[in-house]
């Protein structure tokens, strides 16, 4: 009898210790705020089979969480509709609206790691831009996907769940924001968009990508030497528009038309995506010095994709006073002028940037 009644005694506290455990690890999931933008990952088709010419921006956040219940299982998840469009629409106001709003998420204590629900075509940028004012070591991680909601084998679900378990990832603290994309994880600082329409589109060529995501698990391999989010100079809470910085585009055949007219549209910086090694030629060189001299900061980018823009080679860069983008694309290099613009106006320190972010 006695024996009887222990054993249901036990019985009961077993229970108990089992419910409290599950409360437990319940509580100990991380707490991650998705923020939606729009993009394909929101897009919708006509048809299944649909992958090309449809609708970008129109699902909302709510319903691309409920489209992945296993989410539930990794994440405390909540959403927030930021804006819903087409990331070729991006402006640069866009980007201080956003970043403002994952500074204030994750200064609060109630949130551990925050994904961006954004479209292809100009994430990448998004990303840098972030990456350069985030002011949190928590993770922060862009995901879209090249096939619309409705396509057959989607690629926005899966990826979704995977940055969700890389911004919930210990691993990923500290190594500043990130782009997860077809089960692996680039940094915001090196990764491009290199397919036109493909799930495999985003790379990380030659300076390697972070890592994978693998049966829900965030691993990583290498991270970006540049300094980032909480090591960066920059800082966007009192801003409310940045400075005017536009690309020209190397080609044979170049003239001054673009960069003439940049230039008489007040544009404060010029990427010059040149041909080769950034490469200015004859006939585009006098417009460059000229555009110096009125005060517009002229930065040699290169159109080819990889390497280093070597600084005083294809030009002198020191006697011209302009400054060499290093590895960065010419996309890229435009983010960091602007933000560079808005602490200073001298060279050797914008320079100094380039070689620090
Ligand atoms: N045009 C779309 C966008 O960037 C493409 C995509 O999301 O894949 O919003």
């Amino acid at each position: 009898m006695l024996r009887q009644k222990f054993a249901h005694y036990f019985l009961a506290l077993a229970t108990l210790l089992c419910v409290v455990a599950g409360a437990h690890a319940q509580q100990k999931l991380p707490n991650i705020t998705i923020l939606a933008t729009g993009g394909t990952i929101a897009g919708t088709g006509a048809t299944s089979t649909t992958t090309v010419g449809y609708t970008a921006a129109t699902v909302g956040v709510q319903q691309l969480i409920q489209a992945v219940p296993e989410l539930s299982k990794i994440a405390n998840v909540k959403g927030e509709q930021v804006f819903q469009i087409a990331s070729e629409s991006m402006t640069n106001e866009h980007w201080l609206t956003l970043g403002k709003r994952v500074n204030a998420l994750l200064a609060q204590n109630d949130v551990d790691g925050i994904v961006i629900t954004h479209g292809t075509d100009t994430m990448e940028e998004t990303a840098y831009f972030l990456n350069l004012v985030v002011k949190s070591r928590k993770p922060v991680v862009l995901v879209g996907a090249m096939r619309p909601s409705t396509a057959l084998s989607a690629d926005g679900p899966i990826n979704l769940y995977n940055a969700v378990v890389v911004a919930g990832s210990r691993d990923a603290i500290g190594k500043g924001v990130m782009v997860a994309m077809n089960d692996q994880i680039h940094s915001a600082r090196d990764v491009t968009k290199t397919n036109t329409s493909t799930p495999d589109s985003f790379r990380t060529a030659e300076l390697g990508l972070m890592g994978y995501i693998q049966g829900g698990k965030a691993f990583f391999y290498r991270t970006s030497t540049r300094k980032h989010t909480v090591d960066t100079e920059f800082d966007i809470a009192n801003l409310t528009a940045l400075p005017q910085v536009d690309i020209v585009y190397g080609y044979a055949n170049m003239n001054t038309v673009a960069l003439d007219a940049l230039v008489a549209a007040g544009a404060k910086g010029i990427i010059h995506a040149g041909v080769g090694d950034g490469s200015l030629a004859a006939r585009v060189k006098p417009g460059l010095i000229a555009a110096r001299k009125k005060g517009t900061i002229i930065v040699r980018a290169s159109r080819v994709g990889q390497g280093i823009l070597a600084r005083n080679g294809e030009a002198n860069d020191d006697e011209l006073d302009f400054v060499a983008a290093d590895t960065l694309s010419p996309q890229k290099a435009r983010i960091l002028l602007m933000l560079a613009l808005t602490r200073t106006n001298s060279t050797a320190d914008i320079q100094r940037m380039f070689y620090t972010y």
